[in-house]
Formats: structure tokens, sequence, C-alpha cells
């Protein structure tokens, strides 16, 4: 079942490796299929090496309907964010390395950027600590992540969500672009550039135009 969805989870998963977001086996990816039922990627799987079969079916208690893998162990936080995120539909988990980074030393990545704005819709909030592979992970990206499409976790990650899957990839991979031009401004130092509220709702706007639709 859910073919075509699974090998889906796994391109974007490469795209994740490609851009330097995930390492390994790192993270992972869920996407939601019925009212009760989501896929994710298997526990400790390298993506390059995983086939669309090793992905699982699972449902919002986090049981094993489909699949021979152990799922991810984050599936119970993901369960939690599919669960009170309705419009949600698709899921990414990362490590991604600067965004965690800023993470580390602020409680909130201002959206000065364009891409940010379009892709993430805003300021990225951060989220308190809590530990991998438990529900605490899943309440504290419900909790924190506002109206925005991603959330970092700190000291671990970042988790970002969407209406479907590119809509996530889009706000990870931008976000981490992001994350790396405000590192190259706080290394050569000075004032950064504010947006405004006008500005960051001009960016949101802008994306809705983006793209072959
Ligand atoms: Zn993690």
């Amino acid at each position: 079942m859910f073919e075509r969805e699974k090998q889906e989870i796994l391109n974007c998963a490469l795209m994740l490796d490609r851009y330097g977001l995930i390492a390994l086996s790192g993270g992972n990816v869920s996407v939601r299929v019925s009212a009760d039922k989501f896929l994710i990627t298997p526990s400790g799987m390298i993506y390059s090496e995983m086939v669309p079969s090793d992905v699982l079916l699972v449902d919002l208690d986090g049981n094993v309907v489909e699949g021979i893998r152990k799922p991810s162990l984050d599936t119970i936080a993901i369960s939690h964010i599919l669960k009170n995120m309705p419009d949600v539909n698709a899921v990414i988990h990362t490590h991604q390395p600067y965004a965690t980074g800023i993470g580390l030393v602020t409680d909130r990545l201002d959206c000065d950027l364009t891409t940010l704005a379009n892709a993430v819709k805003g300021h990225v909030n951060v989220a308190p600590y809590t530990s991998a592979a438990c529900l605490d992970m899943g309440i504290a990206v419900v909790d924190n992540i506002g109206s925005q499409l991603a959330v970092i976790l700190k000291n671990h990650g970042v988790v970002t969500v969407g209406k479907d899957l590119k809509e996530a990839l889009y706000a990870a991979v931008y976000l981490e672009e992001s994350a790396k031009t405000i590192f190259v401004a706080k290394a050569y130092g000075g004032e950064i550039s504010k947006f405004s509220d006008e500005q960051i709702q001009t960016g949101i706007d802008v994306f809705k135009r983006y793209g072959q639709k």
C-alpha cells in the first residue's frame, strides 16, 4: 500500500541528505495518508540504502499497521503532531547544523530574509529542550511552532511541517539556507538589517504565487 507515497518519502530524504540537513540515519520523514494513519521512515537505517518497503505504515497511536522494520523512535512524537495539527500532512525532522546551532544560543531565529518568509512564514521559535524519542518532543513542537512551518528544538534539531511533503521540504531547506546567511552576517559583524512585519507578510504572500500552478 501507498507505494507512490513511500517513494516520495525516500526521494525527500535523499534531498535532505543532498542539502546536508541529515546525515546517515538521523531524523525522519512522515506523511499522513488517511484520517488515522501515516507513513514514517524506519529507525536507524541509512537513507541512501532504503527501499520503499522499509517505510512503515503506522496508526496515530504509533502502532505498526504495515512494514517489517522498526519505526523511527520519534514515532510517538510525530503522532502527537499529526493528531493536534489537522492541516499538517507531512512532518520532517532533521538535525540540520546551522539552524540547530543558532537555536543553542537564542530562543527565536528572526525572519529577516525573503526566503525565510517565503518558505517558513515568519520567525522561527526555539522550543525548550525535550528528549528525543518521547511524547514531550511532539508536545514541544505543537506548543511552540505557532503559525510557522518550522520550529527549532533546543539542543536537538528542527521539525518542519507542511500541507504536503514539498512544503515541509522547502521549509527545512530554506530555513538552513537562511541560518547559513545569518551565520555569515554574524561572523562579518555589525547590525543585521531587520524586516518589518509588513515585509515579512509580503514575503509570505509572494510565495503563494510561486511555482507552476
Ligand atoms: Zn532527532
